[in-house]
């Protein structure tokens, strides 16, 4: 990077206008900071800017899946209990017009680089439109799902049809209709694609490498009396964030009590039932924590999850793909997806299921993709539904330098030391929030921004009350952090899975748990000894 003549002076530089930097602009504004967000798209909302595919919407349940900043709930309802991309982006239009915060946000500003200068304890910023910035502190909130992932598949140029990442989504659309579509990935978002693609399409070929223990969504179109309901001690349910694992306004003990040695095998079926009937995470979230850990119970819960869903196929060999009688993984350890129609779709005679252990994928060729068993399936359009470099991607993808010429991705090439999840020893001033080693991805997004996002405000602001002007974490607290998740990780089954809970979704990227498995409680109760020791493992000079 060359020499960079600062456009801008800024206390804070926050990169991301998704949840959790809208909560930091939002929050260290009121406080005085001068501050400003840099976000690459024209639009606030992060994921939500991108992700616009057909069915994206949010697996979260609308009042769960916003700020609890009442200015902004009061006067805010969902239309359905799991709103759609395009309601969730007015959500933000919303937010913006009620706190005003486009006035510190550059659009269309991707950040490429950012180096510290020791002499001046300030961090330069560049960007690919040329622009530049001087900041004290930069704080990352580029989310967990930034970085698109498309795997190398020989051939993809020589496609006649049109290919599409489904972060990369026209935002004008694409007309699936009548055309034959492909679906590659059965993710979260392959699940909400191929639920919209296969009533719409000619043909629709699904390339399934490992089947999703997706769970019915139960999404519900909400009155006016619904929306009430929903704001029934709304304030408690989101002060309850900060003391359940997940960061939702319940807890697996709400459901399924402390453990399944409590119950008989038929009281856990009855219980299973009522579960499923409920709906959305609860099933997965609601059941006993020991499914994390103990093979048998995990296993009563797939086995169930499996029974119910091949009730819904017609053809058993496509239900044994879709829901093996021998669990592909352990339930729960690899994210599981919330579905309206998705097993449905594949009763349906234009439908084709192509399990890619028994038939890889050779290559794509002019006329659609090319299966070992000499097959080519034809098709017009081929979705890449194959997720994100995640949760580090989006911050390994600048190129941020630090004072000894390292760079974030190479320090975090063998695996991520991360104190807290919000610092890494030899970045000075860089912090980052919904990112590597806390509750990220295993938590409500928003509940993360928003508690993790409150402990970054207040020790930016401890740093501004006692003059402090450097901070670093300790490569000792990174280590024992690390450490502290790994040993923990170690006694679940997460490991059990290729997932990109543990990393081992990119080919190459070094496997590891990524976020804070142990749950928000003992995340905020890490925060609260760090603090009263003077914030233990950072150093100040
Ligand atoms: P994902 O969960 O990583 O799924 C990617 C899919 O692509 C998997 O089925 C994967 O198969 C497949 N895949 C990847 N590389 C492949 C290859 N080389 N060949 C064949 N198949 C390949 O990504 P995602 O579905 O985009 O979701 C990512 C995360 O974003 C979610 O877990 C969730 O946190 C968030 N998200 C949320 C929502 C929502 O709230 N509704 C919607 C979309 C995304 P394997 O499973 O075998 O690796």
């Amino acid at each position: 990077m060359n020499e960079i003549t600062p456009h801008e002076n800024l206390d804070i530089l926050v990169v991301g206008a998704g949840f959790s930097g809208l909560y930091q602009l939002y929050r260290l504004r009121q406080l005085g900071f001068k501050v400003k967000i840099y976000e690459s798209a024209p639009e606030l909302g992060g994921v939500w800017y991108w992700n616009c595919y057909p069915g994206a919407r949010c697996d979260t349940y609308g009042p769960m899946y916003q700020f609890s900043i009442e200015e902004l709930w009061r006067d805010w309802d969902f239309d359905e209990l799991y709103p759609s991309w395009d309601k969730i982006r007015e959500y933000f239009q919303h937010a913006d017009h009620k706190l005003g915060l486009s006035a510190d946000i550059r659009f269309n500003t991707r950040v490429s680089a950012a180096r510290f200068d020791e002499t001046q304890c300030r961090w330069s910023i560049s960007t690919e439109n040329g622009h530049s910035a001087s900041a004290q502190f930069l704080v990352l909130c580029t989310g967990i799902g930034s970085k698109p992932h498309r795997p190398e598949i020989p051939g993809l140029d020589d496609f006649a049809g049109r290919s599409f990442h489904t972060a990369q989504w026209p935002q004008k659309g694409v007309d699936l209709g009548g055309q034959r579509i492909g679906v590659l990935g059965t993710g979260a978002t392959g699940v909400q694609v191929i639920q919209e693609a296969g009533p719409v399409a000619a043909h629709l070929t699904v390339f399934q490498r490992t089947p999703n223990m997706a769970l019915p969504m139960r999404q519900r179109r909400l009155d006016e009396a619904d929306k009430r309901a929903l704001k029934v001690n709304i304030k408690e349910k989101y002060a309850r964030r900060a003391h359940t694992r997940a960061g939702y306004d319940f807890d697996s003990r709400d459901y399924a009590g402390e453990s399944a040695a409590g119950y008989t095998p038929q009281e856990i079926q009855q219980m299973y039932e009522a579960y499923w009937e409920e709906g959305g995470f609860i099933p997965w979230l609601g059941n006993f924590d020991e499914i994390y850990t103990d093979e048998r119970v995990n296993r009563i819960a797939y086995d169930f999850w499996r029974d119910k869903v091949r009730q819904r196929l017609t053809n058993p060999a496509m239900a044994e793909k879709l829901a093996p009688t021998i669990p592909p993984h352990p339930y729960g350890v690899k994210r599981i997806s919330l579905e309206q129609r998705y097993y449905e779709v594949f009763n349906q005679a234009n439908v084709t299921l192509v399990d890619l252990h028994e038939t890889p994928i050779e290559r794509i060729t002019r006329e659609g993709v090319l299966t070992r068993d000499g097959r080519v399936h034809e098709l017009d359009i081929l979705v890449f539904a194959t997720g994100f470099d995640m949760v580090t991607g989006g911050l390994t993808a600048m190129d941020i330098q630090n004072p000894a010429g390292m760079t974030l991705r190479s320090q975090w090439r063998e695996g991520v030391n991360a104190f807290m999840g919000s610092m890494t020893h030899g970045f000075p001033n860089m912090l980052f929030v919904y990112g590597p080693l806390a509750p990220s991805g295993l938590s409500n997004g928003p509940s993360c921004s928003e508690l993790q996002g409150d402990e970054i405000v207040a020790l930016l602001k401890h740093m501004r009350d006692r003059g402090l002007q450097r901070i670093e974490s300790s490569a000792q607290a990174d280590e024992a952090w690390r450490k502290r998740i790994d040993d923990f990780a170690a006694g679940t089954l997460f490991g059990r899975a290729e997932s990109w809970y543990m990393a081992t979704n990119i080919p190459g990227k070094a496997a590891q748990m990524i976020n804070y498995p142990i749950g928000m409680p003992d995340y905020l109760e890490q925060w609260r000894r760090v603090k009263a020791e003077g914030y233990d493992g950072f150093v100040f000079n």
